[in-house]
Order: structure tokens, then sequence, then C-alpha cells
């Protein structure tokens, strides 16, 4: 029996991102890691639509989050950390940890930012230097607007740093456009690679911030990382996870070849197509509104059954997330990042009713002929 692996990270990754990180190792000193690191420049940049370094080091997406607030955030500063769910939390956290001076803005778990609320928390805060910002929140499956909230922001603007663990490589981040400053992200979910490596991407007016900033960290060096970027032939400071890298430069790749629009936009088809399948088993989104809907991941109220519903599927072969935090037994969310289409949507759909059957629950039949409908409205 096949077992299919629909977690919000790590997520499967294509067979010949795999196949290169089994190829042999090669010495972080020596020209053709240069070349590698060069090449993953490239792409990633290519990718968010940006100039200047990506830098990229060991870690998960904590990590990436930890290493970017550090290389700015000193004691005392003034911290508007905005939250719709558990990773808002988590970076809020972390803010808390280095001695940030802390505003929260909460956010009900399900909705998304409004931009009006962060411009009022900002205008209530006149002293605000970051603002902390989730694109996409894993543990509800919404998708903030961050263009609009940066916006909307009063000027000048503080640094606006966001969370992109689960958005990049899934739908467009343009930090650069979007007027963002930092971005962080890692390899396991969108990027179609195995855990374990961190991105930082800095815009010039956080890269200055950094470096008016003492870094108390030496592994998170942010001006280090840059330093040895910056080298003719690429490298980093300490040994970088170099397996990982082929991964990550063979998932880029095979990105980039299928055209990151037309991605994206197979990303949104089989997002909205699995939320059309899942009403129509009867069963209800945490997300109302449609446009503020992960296209990588997607949350359903279960109230009281997520665990038994986890268990269930995971006899059946399909391993999903629970919820996490206040809603852990409330939902379960079911990941879609790969290079999934219709066989997959009516796994989904299909293992999904017989776990609800199994359950006690009544899903409604029908629910792959609504699907079929909305998959090919969405490919039209
Ligand atoms: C996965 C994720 C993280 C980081 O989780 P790690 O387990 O440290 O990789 C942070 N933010 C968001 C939005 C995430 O989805």
């Amino acid at each position: 029996m096949g077992k299919f692996l629909c977690t919000p990270g790590p997520v499967p990754v294509p067979d010949m991102v795999a196949a290169a990180a089994a190829r042999p190792l090669m010495s972080h000193r020596e020209p053709d890691f240069g070349s590698l690191l060069g090449r993953l420049q490239n792409r990633l940049r290519d990718l968010l639509h940006v100039d200047g370094p990506v830098l990229l080091f060991p870690g998960s997406g904590t990590g990436a989050l930890e290493g970017m607030l550090g290389g700015m955030l000193r004691p005392g500063m003034k911290v508007l950390s905005v939250s719709c769910g558990a990773f808002g939390d988590r970076f809020r956290d972390i803010a808390l940890r280095m001695g940030g001076d802390v505003v929260s803005v909460d956010v009900p778990w399900g909705s998304s930012v409004s931009p009006e609320r962060v411009r009022e928390a900002l205008q209530e805060n006149g002293d605000v230097r970051l603002v902390l910002l989730t694109h996409n929140e894993t543990s509800t499956g919404v998708t903030n607007p961050i263009w609009r909230i940066v916006r909307a922001m009063p000027e000048p603007r503080p640094l606006v740093l966001v969370d992109a663990v689960s958005s990049l490589g899934c739908m467009p981040c343009s930090p650069e456009t979007w007027g963002v400053d930092g971005l962080a992200s890692s390899s396991q979910k969108g990027l179609l690679t195995p855990p374990g490596v961190a991105l930082v991407w800095l815009s010039p007016k956080a890269w200055k911030a950094v470096e008016e900033t003492p870094s108390r960290s030496v592994f998170f060096d942010l001006r280090a990382h840059r330093t040895f970027l910056d080298k003719v032939e690429p490298q980093n400071p300490y040994t970088p996870p170099v397996t990982l890298f082929y991964a990550l430069d063979a998932a880029l790749a095979f990105l980039g070849e299928y055209g990151h629009a037309r991605w994206f936009a197979a990303r949104r088809r089989f997002a909205r197509t699995f939320a059309e399948g899942v009403r129509a088993l009867g069963c209800t989104l945490l997300v109302a509104e449609e446009a503020r809907r992960s296209w990588g991941v997607t949350a359903l109220r279960v109230p009281g059954m997520s665990k038994r519903l986890q268990k269930t599927l995971r006899d059946l072969g399909v391993e999903v997330a629970e919820g996490q935090g206040r809603l852990k037994e409330d939902l379960i969310r079911f990941a879609h990042y790969g290079d999934l289409g219709w066989p997959e949507i009516a796994l989904y759909l299909g293992s999904l009713y017989a776990a609800l059957r199994e359950c006690g629950a009544d899903p409604k039949t029908g629910a792959l002929e609504a699907a079929y409908a909305a998959w090919n409205k969405e490919g039209a």
C-alpha cells in the first residue's frame, strides 16, 4: 500500500530532487561549490524578483525567522507583531525573547489581517521600528495580502519583516515590489526540498539596520554571511548542508522550467478544486473567504475529532496534519505543494470520504462531481 505525505512540511519532493541530494559531497571551499551557490542565488532572485543576496544557511523555518530578526532587533526596540495563528505567535515569541518591546495585534484564527488594523496600530505607536507579518499562516490556511498591508502603512514605514516559510515556491512572493524589507523562508514546503535549508532576503534599508546592529550571534551573523556570499566564488562562512543545496538547485530548476506563473496557477487550481470537493462532502473550510485561502494548505473544521480522523487517514496511508494551538482538536490540514493534479484530487477526496465514514460522520456523495466541475472551471 502506498503512503501519501500530505502534511504542510515536509512535503514529498520530486524524484530528481531526491536524486540530486544523493550525489557525492564536495568541499564547501572548492570552486564548484562557488558555482553552485552562485547559481542558487540567480534562481532565488528570479523566483523572488529581487536583486541582492539571498542568504542560505542550515536551519528550519524557525531558524530563518530567528536569524533574520536577530540581525536587526536590539533589546528595547519597539516591534509590532501581527498574528493570525500559531506561526504569527511564534514570530512574536522570537521577538519577545530577544528583548523586543512588542505591541501585539491579534486577528481571529481563520481570518486574514486587515490593512486598516495594521495602519491604525502604527498610527497609535509612532515609535515602531519593526513590523512582523506572516504571509501564509499555515496553522489556519490563511494567506495575508502583504502588498495591501504594506501599502496602507503610514510613511515613513518601519521595517517590514515577513514570514514566507509556507508561501515561497507555491504562490507569488515579490518582497521588493511589495515594499517588504525582509523575507524568511525554508526548503521543506513550497520549495519542494527536504528540510534543512533556511533562507533570508533583505532590502537595502534592512541591510543598513543590520550594519548598525552588533551581531550577538556567531552562527546567524548576517554580515558574515553576506561577506562570504560577496566573494568572487561565493561561499558560506560555516559548513553548509551541501547535499541539500544540490537538492534545492534541482527543485528551483524544476520550478523555473515549469514556469513560475504556470506553476502558481496549477497550485491555485488544485487548492480551489479541493476546496469545492471538501464543501460538497459537507465539510466546512476554516477560511471562509476564497481570496484569502492558501494555495498550499487547506484547513477543514472537524470539531473535536481531529485526532481520530488523522489516525483513520493514517491507517488508509494518508498522512495529514491536525490543528495547532487552540485549534488542535478542531482542524485537519491537507497540504498540496507538489506537482499534483486531478488523480490526487480524487485521492484526497476519496480518502477523506472513507475516513469520515469510518469516524461515524455522514459525508455527502457527489463530491467528485462537484470537484470535477471546479477543476474544469479553474482550468479554463
Ligand atoms: C513551517 C513554518 C514555520 C517554521 O517551522 P519549522 O518547523 O521551524 O520549519 C514558520 N512559519 C510558517 C508560516 C510555517 O509554515
